[in-house]
């Protein structure tokens, strides 16, 4: 069982990395932030709650965000283990996280603001099938057309300077302690997330230990 958490401010890289995790090593992804979105695309009662404060960048209320975590790995569909993205992301949800389930490692990816502002204000989605584009690294055959599904490319809409500002304040003031107490608990790994996609991943499996070509 593999039981692992993925942290790093916006743009880093988190859901991809998670992503390469859940793929390779038969790993559930669970990405608080993808649930809520989730939930404001399909107009739910929880997505009326949250729309507006993901909008502007905020935090959703812990208690919230709790129980959706907690729901999340009730279903026990992870026979492997799970990679956690975009969670905890304060020290109460990590007392939290601590206190309902044992982590063997938490990846913290690293990258200067400079860099995650570059990133996240280049950075677009496809509205139909959700593909992710980029406008520096990964840019459309066409512009502003999916490549794959011709759906138009939006950003998201927190992907703003204001909200981002807001982000990497809140990031900076409320997670950081998130890593000190884990990092107590000897879990973490830090890894240079400015670097090529594969190189990062490959980074990330040899310091959890995990083979690579699987
Ligand atoms: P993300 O996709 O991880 O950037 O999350 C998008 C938005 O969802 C955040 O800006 C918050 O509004 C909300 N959110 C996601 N995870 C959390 C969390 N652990 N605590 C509070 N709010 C969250």
């Amino acid at each position: 069982m593999r039981k692992y958490v993925i942290m790093g401010v916006q743009g880093s890289g988190k859901g991809t990395q998670a992503t390469l995790l859940a793929d390779t090593f038969d790993l559930v992804h669970v990405s608080v932030g993808d649930i809520f979105r989730w939930h404001v695309q399909n107009h739910t009662k929880l997505g009326a709650q949250v729309r507006r404060i993901m909008a502007s960048g905020d935090l959703v209320d812990d208690d919230l965000v709790e129980s959706v975590v907690r729901n999340r790995l009730d279903e026990h569909d992870w026979n492997y283990g799970f990679v956690v993205d975009g969670f905890p992301r304060n020290a109460r949800q990590a007392e939290f996280f601590l206190e309902s389930f044992d982590i063997d490692g938490v990846v913290v990816l690293e990258m200067p603001d400079e860099e995650v502002e570059r990133r996240v204000l280049s950075r677009r989605l496809c509205s139909q099938c959700g593909l992710d584009y980029n406008l520096i690294a990964h840019r459309p055959e066409v512009a502003d057309r999916c490549d794959v599904c011709a759906g138009k490319l939006v950003s998201r809409p927190d992907d703003h300077p204001e909200a981002l500002r807001q982000r990497l304040a809140e990031y900076h003031t409320s997670t950081a302690p998130v890593i000190e107490i884990f990092q107590r608990k000897e879990y973490v790994v830090s890894i240079d997330a400015t670097k090529p996609k594969q190189d990062v991943f490959n980074d990330i499996c040899h310091r959890l230990d995990l083979p690579l070509g699987r």
